[in-house]
């Protein structure tokens, strides 16, 4: 019989004893959740501003998705790649049809999805391009988040994913972001083979850059014969308004990386899309992944993106996210605890009027998860708010009300 928690104490003493130290977690014990919701053990409800970075669009528990998961569970879950299954064509066909690619090739983590788009625009380089062999390069930004592999962070200019860590992978370059000057030189290099890029950079702190950097950049990549690689793991599947963050510009990536709320939450799922002139570079043993692709996975992204669409989600998320970027905004004046708020649809942060290094936005976590709201900070005092997409005005109402609260009792 496994032992059951009975407390937060208690389930926060055992990660400490037991578990790796790589995360810093809020002190609150998560055991349910439904929709926008989250309860603690102790039966405390909050509102889900986090979700999961952005894994948890449709709401926790969908019961859409839950019912696709289970009854997939009950008939095949894994036969790995060295045979087909009946599940796997039609996720690449309705994830194909729906983002407008001719391939797709399934991952699990984001990470594997962005090591994927790597591997796929080296060997583009080669084949297609004729970069000299071992000297493909592929241009990075500024403040980029990726994913955690070896091979991402050497592209990472954040010394806490990178310092311990080297030696670091060869082939990037990194230039600003949102600096399109600096992309201009860059992509012009001969050895280039990709642009890889967020379209808002969310783990860095919601920064969205100026209209039109992304058309540009996507224009230069034209232009030079690059590669554009887009990370809309955070900002995709509607979190930003659109189905994608790149829809808000029509830019359309060579490799579009897809990850988190590709499953709704209930599974780890990524996927790279590409047309044929980049896919199929790839032959069989060159790539691959034992549970990429698996039936369970295949019938899940279905269900969750069915969902999103159904119920119109990259709309809702639009339009509440103006509703709550209103209101923010209004209250900026009334306290000088916030400097700023940004983002697009459901996808905001809120910048906290104090030193980088202060406890504040911590604090400021503290007393929201105490009033019933559960959010982050993201690097220093930048606090990522960012609710399922299934959140209706009301509910996002009750939640700036909370947040308004908290900031006049710090
Ligand atoms: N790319 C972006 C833009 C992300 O936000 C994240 C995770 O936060 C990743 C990649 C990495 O995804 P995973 O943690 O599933 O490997």
């Amino acid at each position: 019989m496994t032992e059951v928690i009975q407390s937060s104490a208690q389930a926060i003493k055992l990660e400490e004893q037991y578990g790796a130290h790589n995360y810093h977690p809020l002190p609150v014990v998560l055991s349910k959740g439904e929709g926008v919701y989250l309860w603690d053990v102790e039966g405390k409800r909050y509102y889900d501003f986090l979700s999961a970075y952005s894994a948890v669009n449709q709401g926790h528990c969908h019961p859409r998705i839950i019912r696709a998961l289970t009854e997939q569970a009950k008939e095949l879950t894994l036969t790995s790649r060295a045979f087909y299954n009946d599940k796997l064509g039609l996720a690449e066909k309705y994830v194909c049809e729906t983002f407008g690619y001719q391939k797709a090739l399934f991952m699990n983590s984001g990470a594997e999805a962005n090591e994927t788009a790597i591997k796929l625009a080296r060997k583009w380089g080669y084949v297609k391009k004729n970069i000299p062999d071992n000297q493909a390069v592929i241009v990075a930004v500024t403040k980029n988040f990726h994913g955690r592999t070896t091979t991402i962070i050497s592209a990472s200019t954040d010394p806490s994913s990178r310092k311990g860590f080297g030696p670091f992978m060869p082939g990037f370059e990194i230039v600003p972001y949102d600096d399109v000057a600096a992309l201009e030189k860059a992509l012009a290099n001969p050895h280039v083979c990709g642009l890889w890029i967020e379209p808002i950079q969310g783990e860095a702190g919601v920064y969205v850059p100026q209209a039109g950097y992304l058309k540009q950049a996507e224009k230069l990549c034209r232009q030079h014969n690059v590669l554009l690689l887009m990370d809309e793991i955070q900002t995709g599947i509607a979190r930003t308004g659109k189905m994608l963050a790149s829809d808000h510009e029509d830019v359309r990536a060579d490799i579009l990386i897809l990850g988190k709320a590709l499953s709704g939450g209930v599974l780890p799922i990524s996927v790279a899309l590409a047309d044929d002139e980049v896919m199929l570079v790839i032959k069989p043993g060159e790539h691959g992944s034992t549970f990429g692709g698996n039936p369970l996975a295949a019938a899940v992204v279905m269900e969750a993106l069915h969902v999103v669409k159904d119920e119109r989600l990259a709309d809702n998320a639009e339009r509440l996210g103006r509703i709550f970027r209103e209101r923010m905004n209004a209250f900026i004046p009334k306290t000088k605890w916030i400097k700023l708020v940004r983002g697009k649809g459901l996808l905001n942060a809120i910048v906290i009027n104090d030193t980088p290094d202060s406890e504040t936005a911590w604090n400021l976590c503290l007393t929201f998860a105490q009033h019933g709201l559960l959010a982050k900070p993201t690097h220093g005092n930048i606090i990522r708010l960012a609710p399922p997409l299934v959140i209706n005005e009301e509910q996002l109402h009750e939640c700036c009300d909370i947040i308004e609260r908290s900031v006049r009792e710090l």
